[in-house]
């Protein structure tokens, strides 16, 4: 579905650039392109059922690379790599489900232009394991927190434990946290979800850190926490809410996370707010193992498909997946107070 999707968006790419190109040719040559391409002179939109049947070959879309190079994801027609600088800004890389491959799966990530990998924490326990992977490279971010889903895990002397911890490792944010009311469906439940959430947005504002927060159906109470703690920003990972909830996170210094969702064709809400938002709202993000993208149904998600994520929102917003790579990569390093790139 997105080599078709992203084959079509390529084509009328093609089409307006021949057009122009013929329009400013002599007028033979101009004469020809009319014929080649009548449907691309009137359209100002990119895309074309008619032209993307007269072009033979997709630009965009995975493809063996031979030589022992697998699938690499093509974008405009240039390879995913080397000229692209993404950064995944949330990724559970420490999680078991990596302990197999995990090298080879950062190897792969980099390969394919993503170089700067955030990862949030869960739980307490897997703070020491988060840190250690991190700071075995310097690509790799961590974030502190205790996440909502796992509730019952958690305990009162974790809050005091992350404060010590974030005082004393200074992580890049505090996060995983939230608040998920799809997941806490009673009363009580969703209170000391808020209670957690709370009490860790204290420790973020205390620190002056950006937050990483999830949030499911539970976007007005979390809007609303967030007022209070007078946290400076951060980023609403795999948003889900409505223009109106994107644009208070927006005023409290947010940037949302658009991740594998988006590659599906079927999430027409979301591709839609991720057409209309202002570029400097978005950031890249897989939540891999978790919400895996189209090409990979099923399957364990990777930081290596974030490209795939990049081709889905370069193809809703008919733009080039360049300029929106350099973009929402400047949007993250601006939110997470990430300096300069470390190998530009
Ligand atoms: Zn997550």
């Amino acid at each position: 579905m997105l080599a078709m999707s992203a084959f079509a968006f390529q084509a009328g790419v093609i089409g307006l650039r021949i057009a122009s190109r013929a329009a400013s040719a002599n007028p033979k040559r101009r004469m020809l392109g009319r014929r080649r391409l009548p449907a691309s002179i009137s359209i100002p939109i990119p895309i074309s059922i008619p032209i993307s049947i007269s072009i033979s070959i997709p630009t965009s879309g995975w493809r063996d690379v031979g030589g022992g190079g697998g699938y690499q994801l093509f974008l405009n027609g240039f390879r995913a790599n080397g000229t692209m600088h993404l950064i995944d800004t949330h990724c559970h890389l420490d999680v078991e489900d990596f302990d197999p491959d995990r090298a080879r799966v950062l190897a792969a990530a980099r390969a394919g232009g993503v170089r700067e990998i955030v990862v949030p924490a869960i739980h307490r326990a897997g703070w020491p394991k988060l840190l250690a992977l991190c700071a075995e490279d310097a690509g790799l971010y961590p974030a502190l927190g205790l996440h909502p889903v796992y509730l019952a895990q958690h305990r009162d002397e974790d809050v005091p434990a992350l404060a010590a911890a974030v005082a004393e490792q200074r992580p890049l944010a505090v996060g995983e946290i939230g608040l998920d009311y799809h997941v806490a469906t009673e009363a009580g439940e969703r209170r000391r979800q808020r209670e957690l959430c709370a009490a860790q947005l204290a420790v973020a504002a205390e620190a002056g850190l950006p937050v990483l927060v999830h949030v499911r159906k539970a976007h007005a109470d979390m809007l609303g926490l967030l007022a209070d703690a007078g946290v400076g920003g951060g980023i609403a990972h795999a948003f889900n809410g409505s223009p109106e909830q994107a644009e208070r996170y927006l005023d409290l210094g947010f940037k949302l996370g658009f991740g594998g969702m988006l590659t599906f064709a079927r999430s027409t809400k979301l591709r839609g707010l991720a057409a209309a938002l202002p570029l400097a709202a978005i950031v890249l993000e897989t939540d891999a193992p978790d919400l895996t993208v189209a090409s990979h149904r099923y399957q364990r998600n990777s930081p290596e498909y974030l490209p795939e994520v990049l081709a889905a929102l370069a193809e809703v917003r008919g733009a080039d997946p360049a300029e929106l790579a350099a973009a929402t990569t400047a949007n993250a390093r601006a939110v997470l107070g990430l300096p300069g790139a470390p190998d530009a």
